[in-house]
């Protein structure tokens, strides 16, 4: 597989990252999930809005964000993906540092890493909806960072497959915050409900093109606290991101949601999505 690496196209088993990289040492960096659908990277300037945002968060100086629509494109073309479902994968870590020490100096070269991979669209979840968990929050409070520090994301989604669920939501003191890898959404009365952008969930593009579409779309929206002990009163409930799309959840915390089936507002979301791709 063709990858790029800092500033060349290489096979990915020519890339050596030293192991004094801060990523490797610290979670020091951030990435971005962006699909490709056929001949389009779709909201590649809000995730590339996104990955800005956290490089100045985080203080990590890489001024190259500019070039990056251009290697990716060249990426799908050098791994034959042109007509495919794919997704792009990026990530920049603050950058090779010795010796060891937690504080930074400004000279550090940010690392680079991209890659493309074909990833089918799950029309198995999308059709039939998902299973999910409940768990609490216990991550740290810049969640809205998109770091590659994820101990509490993979140890709540291992819990998750082993329990056979699609994905886990967590709440913080009992306020939803957001799933492993999604957004959530909430449906009743016909108007779609979804925590409210803070320091404490991911800012999901998937999340600002479902609520951008449901405007165009006359859906009402509203973006507020919701808690667990509201969650037997919605007919709906949804995920978002970039891989899941909108995928409608059936069951959560072993109750079944509405009918358990996918609903009706999330059907027609769903289908009013893909015309945008
Ligand atoms: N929340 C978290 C914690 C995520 O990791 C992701 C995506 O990976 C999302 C939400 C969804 O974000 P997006 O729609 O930008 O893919």
């Amino acid at each position: 597989m063709q990858v790029f690496f800092n500033n060349e196209f290489v096979e990915d088993d020519k890339v050596h990252i030293s192991p004094f990289d801060r990523g490797f040492q610290f979670a020091d960096g951030i990435y971005e999930v962006i699909r490709y659908y056929p001949r389009n990277f779709f909201e590649l300037d809000a995730h590339l809005k996104r990955l800005k945002y956290g490089l100045t968060e985080l203080g990590i100086t890489f001024s190259n964000v500019e070039s990056i629509e251009a290697i990716l494109a060249e990426l799908i073309s050098r791994n034959n993906l042109s007509d495919k479902t794919a997704i792009a994968y990026i990530q920049i870590t603050r950058g090779t540092q010795r010796p060891r020490k937690h504080s930074y100096n400004n000279e550090v070269v940010p690392t680079f890493f991209a890659y493309v991979e074909e990833l089918p669209i799950n029309y198995d979840a999308m059709n039939n909806g998902v299973k999910i968990g409940i768990e609490q929050d216990i991550r740290w409070h810049r969640c809205d960072i998109k770091t590659i520090a994820l101990l509490p994301n993979v140890l709540s989604k291992q819990r998750a497959v082993q329990k056979n669920l699609f994905e886990i939501i967590w709440h913080r003191d009992g306020v939803i915050t957001e799933g492993v890898q999604t957004n959530v959404a909430f449906i009743k009365d016909d108007v779609v409900y979804t925590p409210l952008l803070n320091n404490l969930i991911l800012p999901g593009i998937t999340r600002q093109t479902v609520l951008r579409l449901c405007r165009s779309l006359g859906i009402q929206t509203s973006e507020r606290e919701i808690h667990l002990d509201e969650l037997k009163n919605f007919n709906e409930i949804f995920l978002m991101s970039t891989t899941a799309e909108i995928t409608p959840v059936v069951e959560i915390h072993g109750a079944i949601v509405g009918k358990g089936v996918p609903g009706k507002v999330s059907k027609y979301l769903q289908k009013q999505f893909q015309k945008l791709h």
